[in-house]
């Protein structure tokens, strides 16, 4: 049983720092390359509990390394790995390159991700649930899946709709949250200057959108609300928005209000891109003076 429950993706992250990024048919050399626990799912679950959320992890791993740096990552964290499966593919792999600016890019490289079925939302996994949190590196009929069973069962939904990709017309209005950056809102809106109060036009009841360092709009009964970020030096933007989405999820639990839960998300998110890596730049809720 716990509060938060994420459906997600865990990878391991190669990340390599660059002055540049090689262009096709190029060779570019790199710093040193860093290997650290990630994956949008992992990081979600990571983030939120270090907050001090009680959450648990639905995924796939492999029998490798990277399985086991992730397992070991989630228990340092104290995330429940109980719905975690181990499956017969290499654990799902992030290739990143950071430039000195704090940019990413990144190809992820799915793996045991894959695997992960509708028919592992076996029916304990909901119960005592407050929050499902979901992205998308993980299989859309599983996404969906998760989506129509939490929202049967009166769980609040949250969707990160990272990477983009089309949800159908009964998934999207069975969300409570859909949490996207601006690219996304783009994607879903069709032009990237549209109005994001029309988020939920697409059947949601609250949209999120982040905005990079200028922080989040939370639209929510077709009222938006800016939410600025901190200031912050950004060294390496990677997992930022799942910082975001790991604390959205934390605080909803808690019982706090979108745009209250958006505030303390824009500071866990202005930490985490103050220090490298994804997990590894969490902050703990004693650091934000919540806990
Ligand atoms: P990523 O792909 O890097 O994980 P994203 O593209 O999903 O992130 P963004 O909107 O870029 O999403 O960032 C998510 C949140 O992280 C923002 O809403 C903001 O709170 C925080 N953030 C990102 N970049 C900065 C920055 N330079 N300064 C402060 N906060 C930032």
């Amino acid at each position: 049983m716990s509060a938060v429950l994420v459906v997600g993706s865990a990878n391991a992250d190669l990340v390599v720092p660059v002055d540049r990024r090689p262009a096709g048919g190029e060779t570019v050399l790199g710093g040193d390359t860093v290997v650290s626990p990630g994956g949008k799912g992992a990081n979600t679950a990571v983030a939120a509990a270090r907050l001090g959320a009680d959450v648990a992890l639905l995924g796939a791993v492999g029998d490798d390394d990277h399985g086991r740096l992730l397992r070991a990552s989630l228990a340092d964290a104290g995330v429940s790995a109980r719905y975690l499966r181990t499956v017969d593919r290499p654990t799902g792999v992030a290739y990143i390159t950071v430039t000195p600016d704090g940019e990413n890019s990144i190809l992820v490289s799915p793996g045991a991700n894959s695997a992960l079925a509708p028919g592992d939302l076996t029916e304990d996994v909901f119960d005592g649930a407050l929050v499902v949190v979901l992205s998308l590196e993980v299989p859309l009929p599983t996404v969906e899946s998760a989506v129509a069973r939490a929202a049967e069962k009166g769980v609040q939904v949250l969707v990160n709709l990272s990477p983009a990709a089309r949800l159908s017309a009964e998934t999207l209005a069975a969300l409570d949250v859909l949490l996207v950056n601006e690219h996304e809102a783009g994607y879903l809106l069709g032009a990237d200057d549209a109005d994001p109060r029309k988020l939920l036009e697409l059947g949601t009841r609250a949209a999120v959108v982040t905005r990079g360092a200028a922080g989040a709009v939370v639209i929510d009964s077709d009222m938006s609300t800016v939410v600025e970020s901190p200031r912050v030096t950004a060294v390496d933007t990677t997992g930022a928005g799942d910082a975001f989405a790991g604390a959205l999820a934390a605080a909803l639990a808690e019982g706090v209000d979108l745009v209250e839960a958006a505030r303390r998300a824009v500071r866990v998110a202005a930490i985490s891109v103050t220090r490298h890596g994804a997990q590894p730049s969490y902050p703990t809720a004693a650091e934000l003076g919540v806990g």
